[in-house]
């Protein structure tokens, strides 16, 4: 499968002016930074493979990419997690949704210490070396559209992946936010990628720390205005804190900001849900 090439558009938020990259319209199925990060799995010939087990949480949009992957292949996928609540068990929606229809056998219990050899393991939301392929790739279309501007690239962070990677192959500063924990954990994560620490992203930090995966009416209200004024769909797990991160560190930003859309549209169906139901 080769990629199409995901637009960069202009829009304006608070009176931002910003670009973004909008990855979500990468592909109806694969799409986001998970299409990036696994795409070398996509192209390489793998013939010894036959499954790939993962593990994380069930709603994870890794989980729903991963699923896609293995159909594509024609791969067995295993997914290993510590909890399917009953909730959803008996609501299948959104990335579990689908995933299950893609076929993924779903275990709630620990990745088992021995693996077949025709099994490709892949960490908890695709954090490998292999990312750098797709993500090289995200870089060098950058690179062509941009034609010349510099530009200040930001996007929100869960293992730092997308940043990290993007921050080593284009030669413009990288702005992230850690989603998932703090910076000290941020950094670990770029360490088992990279060692070079002048190659890492420059992390920016809220006012208010937020704890993943919570729901918070801030978030739901910077993610309604943006629609409002965008007319972009964002994620809401990642990319609320990531706006709130922007519009308190404006004074960092020396160039105009482009923004990456990572995806995660299917994982927003249940978590709107929650929203709707804490705010109406
Ligand atoms: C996975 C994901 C992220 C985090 O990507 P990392 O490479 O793990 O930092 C951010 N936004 C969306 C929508 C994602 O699906």
């Amino acid at each position: 499968m080769n990629f199409p090439i995901s637009p960069i558009f202009e829009a304006s938020f608070e009176n931002i002016d910003f670009l973004i990259k909008r990855d979500d319209l990468l592909d109806k199925d694969f799409s986001g930074n998970k299409a990036r990060k696994f795409a070398w799995f996509l192209k390489e010939p793998l013939f010894d493979i036959k499954r790939v087990v993962s593990y994380g949480s069930s709603q994870s949009n890794a989980m729903y990419s991963l699923s896609v992957l293995a159909k594509m292949r024609g791969w067995e996928f295993e997914y290993y997690t510590d909890h399917v609540s009953s909730y959803l068990k008996e609501n299948p929606q959104g990335n579990y949704l689908f995933a299950l229809q893609n076929g993924m056998k779903i275990y709630e219990k620990k990745v088992p210490i021995l693996l077949p050899e025709d099994t490709l393991f892949i960490h908890e939301g695709g954090r490998q070396k292999e990312a750098a392929y797709g993500l090289k790739i995200l870089a060098n279309e950058i690179i062509k559209q941009t034609r010349g501007e510099i530009v200040d690239i930001f996007l929100p962070s869960g293992t730092g992946t997308t940043a990290l990677f993007l921050q080593k192959y284009l030669p413009l500063n990288v702005y992230t936010t850690p989603c998932v924990a703090d910076d000290e954990y941020l950094k670990k994560q770029f360490a088992t990628l990279e060692r070079d620490k002048n190659e890492y992203p420059t992390i920016l930090n809220t006012k208010k720390r937020y704890h993943f995966g919570k729901v918070y009416s801030e978030f739901f209200k910077i993610w309604i205005k943006l629609k409002e004024q965008t007319g972009i769909e964002f994620d809401l797990l990642y990319d609320p804190k990531g706006w709130i991160c922007i519009l308190e560190n404006q004074e960092v930003f020396k160039n105009r900001i482009l923004y990456i859309h990572q995806g995660g549209l299917l994982g927003n169906v249940s978590l709107k849900k929650r929203y709707e139901r804490k705010y109406g």
